[in-house]
């Protein structure tokens, strides 16, 4: 079998924990979802958190939160998976990019300022910004929540990569620096519950919003309810168009269990992390740099071949490579904007040049808490033969 970019971690009391709900009296909407929305909102310090079936749903439902409808931007990376811009389309407005900075791959703070600032005199400014922590490194958060405040824009962060993650002290999901916060579940990802997604936020009146929208837009508490007689209350009303988005309890179960893994899995992968930096940063090849005062999660590492210089050698021609051997190597990401689908809402090659550039000289090579050491200097001696 080729060896993986990412992989879940299962273990046999993660078994046991999904087996337990299944022999009780909830399989959905009981006990276990709610202690894990708990449980993820206290480990990243956040107030609130909000359970779904995916991330995808998760950024969806945070979008409708803060209001975004036609006639509205959202901006996020160039450089991420589509689902960033299609919470957006789902909700009628329109989507935009920001260019990536070349050494963290995440959006460039300058990119965004310059495109501030033409916007406003367009009077086309976002009404959110989605900062993607691309590979599990977080934005720099700080400078765009300055940004948010002198340009009245709201923030969600996708933090699909990062749940575990740290920032200038702070723990990613702790919604200092953003309104919402949102993690996925997907078996790539940090930890896993199959498919499954979670908002977190400290605002109790977003919270309020996320979850109507997550349950069909239904509300049981009657100070939401619209006022009817006496006859015609019931004990729930459908007050806005939701969906039915939420987390089963056997999904849960299988999240509350592999919570507890978090930081062992985080520690893992820096720990593979480094050993690949220590082992590759010689060769003809950029190895990922991670800011000060940031703990990335290394969900990704990726690693930029060189089209000068010593032993260069093309993506393609080292993609093939590794395939041979048995290594499946991936590509994060094709940029957003160059689909086929966004190419026809108008957007073309060139539009963003950095992440473009990325996207032709980037590979993901392994990396997941299980990865032997064996794979590891596998995937070594595979590289150094190829390019030293
Ligand atoms: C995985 C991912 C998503 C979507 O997550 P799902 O849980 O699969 O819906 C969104 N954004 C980014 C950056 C991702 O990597």
């Amino acid at each position: 079998m080729k060896i993986p970019y990412g992989k879940h971690t299962i273990s046999q009391s993660d078994i046991n924990a999904v087996v337990d709900i299944l022999r009780s009296d909830y399989i959905t909407q009981g006990p276990a979802s709610e202690m894990f929305e708990r449980q993820v909102a206290s480990y990243c310090d956040s107030r609130f958190a909000v359970a779904t079936n995916s991330a995808t749903s998760a950024l969806h439902i945070a979008c409708l939160s803060l209001g975004l409808g036609p006639g509205d931007y959202l901006w996020t990376s160039a450089n991420t998976f589509v689902a960033s811009a299609n919470c957006a389309l789902y909700c009628g407005a329109k989507v935009d990019f920001i260019d990536i900075d070349p050494l963290t791959y995440n959006i460039s703070i300058e990119q965004l300022k310059q495109k501030l600032k033409n916007a406003e005199n367009e009077g086309k400014l976002p009404k959110i910004v989605m900062p993607v922590h691309y590979g599990g490194q977080s934005c720099e958060m700080a400078a765009i929540y300055k940004l948010s405040q002198l340009y009245q824009f709201r923030v969600i962060e996708d933090a699909s990569h990062a749940l575990g993650g740290k920032y200038k002290n702070t723990k990613v999901g702790s919604c200092v620096y953003s309104d919402i916060t949102v993690f996925s579940f997907h078996p790539v990802k940090m930890i896993t519950t199959a498919e499954g997604g979670m908002a977190v936020t400290n605002c109790e009146n977003l919270f309020n919003r996320l979850k109507l929208f997550q349950n069909h837009g239904v509300t049981r508490n009657e100070c939401l309810m619209e006022k009817r007689s006496k006859e015609e209350i019931w004990n729930y009303q459908q007050i806005v168009l939701g969906f039915n988005y939420r987390m089963s309890d056997v999904h849960a179960a299988l999240g509350l269990n592999q919570l507890k893994s978090l930081n062992k899995f985080v520690k893992r992968r820096n720990e593979i992390a480094e050993y690949y930096t220590d082992n590759l940063e010689y060769l003809n090849i950029t190895c990922p740099k991670i800011l000060q005062d940031i703990l990335s999660t290394f969900h990704l590492y990726p690693i930029r071949v060189k089209k000068t210089g010593k032993n260069s050698v093309s993506q393609k021609w080292l993609y093939n490579v590794m395939q041979d051997e048995n290594i499946n190597v991936n590509v994060h990401y094709i940029p957003v904007h160059r689909h086929p689908w966004f190419e026809k809402l108008g957007f073309k090659k060139g539009d963003f040049p950095e992440a473009e550039r990325l996207f032709k000289e980037v590979l993901t090579i392994p990396i997941f808490p299980t990865l032997s050491k064996q794979e590891i200097n596998h995937v070594i001696r595979v590289l150094k033969r190829h390019l030293s």
